[in-house]
């Protein structure tokens, strides 16, 4: 650029001008950001967020305590312990997950053989503690409640059965 351009440049602010028209421009195109947490993104069906324990619809435990989610886990995150039933079916009287382990890798809901433990939507979950992150049987169980409707569809889109955006 020559000096004679440059100093014109200069003297008009061009620099500053053309940055000016470039938010001006954008001021009117579609926002692409949201104002989180009043506006939220759309989840794929395959998120991994928070895990859930499920039951039938009859309320049984989907979990029939075969531990191979246990075993496949990577970060040694699930501890499980059970005992026969009277009826001779098995079931868990232990399953904790620590989420501080958890690297959200989704292989215990892979290797589950009855859809039992999934890696629901939800991502809003905090703790002030670590304890707080230590779920118990009861609490993925009540999340397993809480979740059902989402993650039975998910799983359904996941299988074929449903498609994405049907009723
Ligand atoms: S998502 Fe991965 S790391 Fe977390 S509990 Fe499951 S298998 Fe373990
Ligand atoms: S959650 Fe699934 S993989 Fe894990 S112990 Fe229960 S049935 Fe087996």
């Amino acid at each position: 650029m020559s000096r004679f351009r440059y100093f014109l440049r200069v003297a008009a602010l061009w620099e500053l001008v053309s940055g000016l028209a470039l938010t001006l421009r954008y001021m009117f195109l579609p926002k692409v950001t949201l104002s989180y947490p009043q506006e939220k993104g759309r989840l794929g069906h395959r998120f991994r967020g928070e895990h859930v324990l499920r039951r039938y619809a009859n309320g049984e435990e989907r979990c029939i305590a075969c531990k191979l989610c246990e075993a496949v886990c990577p970060a040694q995150a699930i501890t499980i312990e059970s005992e026969p039933r009277g009826d001779g079916s098995r079931r868990t009287t232990r399953y904790d997950i620590d989420m501080t382990k958890c690297i959200y890798c989704g292989f215990c809901q892979e290797a589950c053989p009855v859809d039992a433990i999934v890696e629901g939507p939800n991502f809003e979950f905090v703790g002030e503690s670590r304890e707080e992150l230590f779920y118990d049987r009861e609490k993925l169980l009540a999340n397993g409640d809480e979740w059902e409707g989402v993650v039975s569809r998910n799983l359904a889109i996941e299988a074929g059965a449903v498609k994405e955006g049907e009723g």
